[in-house]
């Protein structure tokens, strides 16, 4: 059994083992075929936050500023415009006028002016990876992972376009000619987080625009970068003006944007606790909503996985975003046989981790979002010991710049303690021992949550078991990801969400089916 990491509660670094280089190999399955980061980009270009309205930039707003502060270093970095009100108005009634021609659009010149946005944010890959970078401090070596999948999500949508087909209803032969037509469903409210936002980005505002809806985006004030890059881009695609607009801003611009009568539906990516106001407004308003929620992923390892394997990659969700990633796999539950092994290999792996600078390419995990989170998470931190956790390794606060919390595992987590119920957002883990599989299982469905399951086992038998079993919108069995691929479903049930982004359901959720009856 290897020795436990030091469980200083202290905030300082004292006592913290000093992270090292995370050899490149050990996360290699995560980074294949991503694109790198190659040029150096001026940062202080990368850093507006202009609004987006009806095809015109502006960088004043009426809902007041926000000081944007880095969270790998502490300090600020620009000035945030906030949307309020009066632009959310002006930007709803240039989507409503564009959306009058944007919707009858030739679909496939829909499909072309997408299919060149694509390529627009491909070759500006490097700027979308360190904006990403600054924004939310996702590391440069792992950015490449959400800019890809955005660009992955951009194409599918792109090619979808003009592949939305109604269908000829049976009826009577010569005597009714029955069709359906497939319709957007007009001005769609896309509301992202600051975690990954380039990725939901892609993820979020193609699907409905592949529809012919119109979008308007409001980014997290705390990541508002890339959202206003992906609007200028969009413009040089060629998408009309007011077809996607972008307003950076807080809940105020949210609850502008859900309340407007001129927005027909809201695609909301953020906490479980913020989505219950905008569901309840949706239903007020008989607005349709898309809901992609908060998790708390389990990963069943059973005796006969490869232990190694499955530790590393519980360690690249962990990288992805910081351990700030809804998707992640943050409660290991784990056989009684391997358990130790288990533990002893995660817990090696996350100290041999070099956590810094987002920007710095040597970084293998970045800085939490800010210092609110780190009080949340080191408060975490602190109950788990309380309830009884044992901590093998982290648990502190750096002493480096910025937001950065040392890789923490906790061990014996009891499943019913706020540690292993409650998203931390954080890079902490919790281990939990099993001793069969239909516990393991029941402990797996033991949560509020579920967007997604994960299962390490090398029994076929088992693995298709488990994965019917797990009440989650998604699984990866061995290595899985959630969100796989931009062409298969992905979202939560329970607590997790409602509705589905990905696939041509993902893109169809955006549409009203009408029914066109003639008699002849
Ligand atoms: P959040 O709920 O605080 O904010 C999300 C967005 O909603 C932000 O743009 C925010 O400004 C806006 N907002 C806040 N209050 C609002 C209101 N009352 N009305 C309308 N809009 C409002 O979430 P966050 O902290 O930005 O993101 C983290 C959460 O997002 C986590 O729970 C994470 O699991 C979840 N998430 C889910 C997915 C998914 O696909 N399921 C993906 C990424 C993140």
């Amino acid at each position: 059994m290897f020795s436990h990491g030091s469980p200083n509660r202290d905030r300082s670094a004292r006592g913290v083992p000093k992270p090292d280089d995370v050899s490149r190999d050990r996360i290699s399955h995560f980074s294949k075929g991503v694109i790198h980061m190659t040029a150096t980009v001026e940062h202080s270009d990368l850093l507006s936050a202009d609004l987006l309205i009806g095809g015109k930039f502006r960088q004043t707003s009426t809902g007041g500023a926000y000081d944007h502060i880095n969270p790998s270093t502490g300090l600020s970095q620009a000035s945030v415009p906030l949307a309020g009100t009066a632009e959310v108005d002006e930007a709803v009634t240039a989507a409503r006028e564009a959306f009058r021609t944007w919707r009858k659009w030739d679909p496939v010149k829909r499909r072309r002016t997408l299919t060149k946005l694509a390529d627009l944010m491909r070759a500006h890959a490097d700027e979308l990876h360190t904006v990403q970078a600054l924004e939310s401090g996702i590391p440069i070596s792992m950015a490449g992972v959400l800019v890809e999948n955005s660009l992955n999500w951009t194409d599918y949508a792109a090619s979808a376009a003009d592949k939305l087909s109604g269908e000829v209803v049976p009826s009577t032969p010569g005597e009714i000619f029955d069709y359906t037509l497939v319709e957007p469903v007009g001005v769609v409210g896309v509301i992202i987080p600051w975690n990954g936002p380039v990725g939901s980005l892609g993820m979020c505002a193609l699907p409905p625009l592949a529809a012919g809806c119109c979008v308007i985006i409001k980014p997290s004030e705390l990541a508002p970068f890339s959202a206003s890059l992906f609007g200028k881009l969009c413009q040089e695609a060629g998408i009309p003006p007011g077809v996607v607009s972008v307003l950076p801003g807080g809940a105020e611009a949210g609850q502008a944007l859900v309340g407007h009568p001129g927005v027909d539906m809201i695609s909301f990516t953020g906490g479980t606790a913020t989505s219950r106001a905008i569901a309840t407004k949706c239903a007020e308003m008989g607005k349709r909503c898309v809901l992609e929620l908060g998790g708390k992923s389990a990963d069943l390892v059973f005796s006969d996985a490869d232990v190694t394997k499955a530790a590393q990659e519980a360690l690249g969700w962990l990288l992805v975003t910081n351990g700030q990633a809804c998707t992640l796999a943050s409660r290991f539950i784990v056989h009684t046989d391997i358990y130790d092994q288990y533990v002893e290999t995660l817990a090696g792996l996350m100290q041999g981790l070099k956590v810094g600078d987002a920007i710095d390419p040597n970084t293998g995990m970045g800085p939490v979002i800010n210092a609110r989170a780190v009080e949340r998470i080191l408060g975490m931190v602190d109950r788990a010991q309380q309830q009884g956790a044992t901590l093998l390794t982290g648990g502190t606060r750096l002493d480096l710049p910025g937001y950065m919390i040392a890789p923490t595992l906790f061990g014996d987590v009891d499943n019913s303690s706020e540690l292993a119920q409650d998203e931390v957002f954080g890079p902490v883990l919790s281990a939990l021992r099993f001793e069969d599989e239909d516990q393991a299982v029941e402990m797996a469905n033991a949560s509020q949550y579920g967007l997604a399951g994960y299962i390490h086992t090398n029994d076929l038998s088992r693995a298709l078991r488990v994965a019917a079993a797990l009440e989650t919108g998604n699984v990866g069995i061995n290595g899985g990801v959630a969100p796989a691929a931009a062409n298969a479903p992905f979202g939560g049930v329970k607590q997790s969400g409602l509705g589905r982004l990905g696939g041509i359901g993902g893109i169809l959720e955006y549409t009203t089916i009408k029914n066109v009856q003639i008699r002849l």
